[in-house]
């Protein structure tokens, strides 16, 4: 079969040929509907060297996979042959706190997971940018329901997750007539707008520098819409929540610049989390913050949220926007992702 392989550190991704992996006990290889092309893949291929992880290339890239079951090892109950599935990404030890949660990706025992401390599927271990992918334990599987579209529940599995996750944390805090601000609608942001929408009454204030994001913020169901190139972008803010700020912030860029406006429109005992992974930081103490707000960073989602996800995806309250292309074009999807030329999710599709 044909896959999209990081070959080391510090390169492109390349076409390679490999068997088709085989199912071992409790494991699941399932046929790729779609494996979306994310940021951090660029960062697995820029940013990251030896040492950094207990894992390295080579491996199959892809780590917001979906497909059709299509082998299953000794052991594994619930599955039939050809069923619709999503994976979820974050291969965590099973046994942990965090794991039996759900919350994999807060795995506090990754060397007691598959593949020696690697992440998942293309984070270390063979990802979904090929025919067919090896899923190490069924219990990373989470049927696909109703009429959804194979392939785009793929994306749905981190940037769809990643924010239903930021956006439920708060959920409390998102009253009818409440004040929720988006910083950056983007792949995730746009996302993070739908879910606000789909489960609360609070209104939602985008925030972007491209007007055709703001565009994009309203369609999706944001009801102020602010371009953060303007001066007073911090005033009108403040204006719109009438000087009291906004109950919930979710800041899905993350640089020093979108967590500063963050805090400066927070409430006293609001909520904010850091979801973009820009790696900005902020002086938080006393006499810089509102009293009270709790500031938090995140990262992916659990099994159960993806579920949810998909459900809401199923019922027609979110749409993901994505465009095909095959495994040939891999390499292209990355240079347009980074150019930042790409309409919605790019997903690769077998
Ligand atoms: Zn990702
Ligand atoms: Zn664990």
């Amino acid at each position: 079969m044909r896959a999209l392989q990081l070959p080391a550190w510090h390169s492109d991704a390349v076409v390679v040929d490999l068997p088709i992996p085989t199912a071992g006990p409790g494991q699941v290889v399932i046929k790729i509907a779609g494996a979306g092309a994310c940021h951090s893949d660029l960062h697995l291929m820029h940013m990251m060297s030896d040492g950094m992880f207990p894992w390295g290339p080579p491996f199959t890239l892809g780590h917001e996979n979906s497909g059709w079951v299509h082998e299953i090892g000794a052991g594994v109950e619930g599955l039939s042959i050809g069923e619709a599935v999503a994976v979820h990404g974050p291969w965590g030890c099973g046994a942990c706190p965090q794991c039996i949660l759900g919350m994999d990706p807060y795995c506090s025992n990754q060397a007691a997971a598959a593949g020696d401390g690697a992440f998942g599927g293309g984070l270390g271990l063979d990802g979904g940018m090929a025919e067919y992918m090896l899923v190490h334990n069924a219990r990373h599987l989470v049927k696909i329901p109703g009429n959804l579209d194979p392939i785009a529940a793929a994306p749905l599995t981190d940037a769809g997750l990643t924010p239903y996750h930021a956006v439920k944390m708060s959920l409390p805090k998102m009253i009818p007539g409440g004040k929720v601000l988006v910083l950056g609608v983007g792949g995730l942001g746009h996302m993070g707008v739908q879910f606000i929408e789909a489960l609360s009454g609070a209104d939602i204030i985008a925030v972007d520098t491209k007007q055709e994001a703001l565009d994009l913020a309203v369609a999706c169901g944001a009801e102020y819409t602010v371009n953060s190139g303007d001066a007073d972008a911090a005033a009108q803010i403040k204006e719109i929540t009438k000087g009291r700020g906004c109950d919930v912030v979710l800041d899905f860029v993350g640089v020093d610049a979108t967590i500063a406006l963050g805090i400066a429109s927070s409430r006293i005992q609001g909520d904010m989390t850091i979801v973009g992974a820009a790696g900005g930081t902020y002086a938080y103490g006393l006499y810089t913050a509102p009293y009270e707000l709790n500031l938090r960073s995140t990262y992916w989602g659990s099994r159960s949220e993806l579920a949810e996800v998909l459900a809401l995806a199923e019922r027609g309250d979110i749409t993901v926007t994505y465009t095909k292309y095959g495994i040939d074009e891999g390499l292209q999807v990355y240079k347009d992702l980074e150019a930042g030329k790409l309409k919605g999710r790019a997903v690769i599709c077998p």
